[in-house]
């Protein structure tokens, strides 16, 4: 609204819902956040970093502490802005979005969820409820970002989640910020490293593939060339870090 991208003549306020929409629950293989749970309960949760550590990487670099205060998940996925960290780390995660509206309730997928830059698939009568990650054995993530300055927008981001077994690769995901209309995962990463040891020349190749598959505009904050670039070299650092880390669990 300050933006003067939308205006209304009605405004409600939902942070009167935020006692039954805040947590962040381990259930089997799947953890539930509600839509209401703040950045900072994110970044702090302990929970979530022994999981998904990628969580803490990312809020260490949204925003400060003000925003993270009072800023949701929700909102933050709901905003659908391009540069939207939390995008990129549900994408990897390969979250699923609850929407509840007066109907009832409907599942989807992180694909299906974004219908463009500051667009969703939540209806006029609808809100969304709560994200949904799936856990899965022998998985990790992490988040590399480039910003400016301290606590702003990306530049580029990538946001990463491996899973192995027995030294190989059974299955990853690379989502990116900030380099295209929105944050989608890139299928043939996945394709390319299921199967496969992880490598330095294995993870370059990953990398060469989110620099093609992205569609960065040139702005104030880098060229095409460069933002192709950052996301090249961040897939891999997120990539190699997300494997670090399954290394030290079974340590
Ligand atoms: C100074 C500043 C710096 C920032 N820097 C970063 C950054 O570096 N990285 C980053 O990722 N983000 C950044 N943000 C955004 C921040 O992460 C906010 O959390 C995010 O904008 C959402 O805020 P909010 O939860 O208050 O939602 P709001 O601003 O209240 O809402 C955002 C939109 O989502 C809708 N909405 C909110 N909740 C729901 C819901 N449950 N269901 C349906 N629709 C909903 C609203 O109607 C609105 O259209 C920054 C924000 C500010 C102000």
């Amino acid at each position: 609204m300050k933006l003067r991208l939308a205006s209304f003549d009605t405004l409600i306020d939902i942070n009167g819902l935020h006692d039954e929409l805040s947590y962040i629950r381990h259930e089997g293989d799947e953890v539930r956040i509600g839509a209401l749970t703040r950045h900072r309960d994110l970044l702090e949760s302990q929970e979530l970093f022994t999981l998904f550590p990628i969580f803490r990487d990312a809020e260490h670099v949204i925003a400060d502490p003000v925003v993270r205060n009072r800023g949701t998940l929700g909102g933050s996925l709901c905003q659908a802005d391009p540069s939207e960290d939390l995008s990129a780390v549900c994408t990897a995660l390969n979250a699923s979005c609850v929407i509840r509206g007066s109907d009832g309730e409907r599942v989807v997928s992180m694909e299906d969820f974004y219908r463009g830059p500051y667009e969703t698939a939540v209806g006029d009568a609808e809100i969304l409820t709560e994200v949904r990650l799936p856990v899965r054995p022998g998985g990790s993530s992490a988040y590399r970002k480039v910003e400016r300055r301290a606590g702003d927008w990306a530049v580029t981001s990538s946001a990463a989640a491996v899973w192995m077994s027995e030294g190989k690769i059974t299955d990853a995901r690379v989502g990116l910020a900030a380099v295209g209309p929105n944050t989608t995962g890139i299928p043939a990463i996945s394709e390319l490293l299921r199967g496969q040891a992880p490598s330095d020349e294995l993870f370059s190749r990953a990398g060469a593939l989110a620099a093609e598959a992205c569609t960065p505009a040139q702005d104030l904050r880098g060229t095409v060339e460069y933002k192709r670039h950052l996301a090249n070299e961040l897939t891999k650092r997120a990539l190699n870090a997300s494997v670090e880390r399954i290394n030290e669990q079974g340590a």
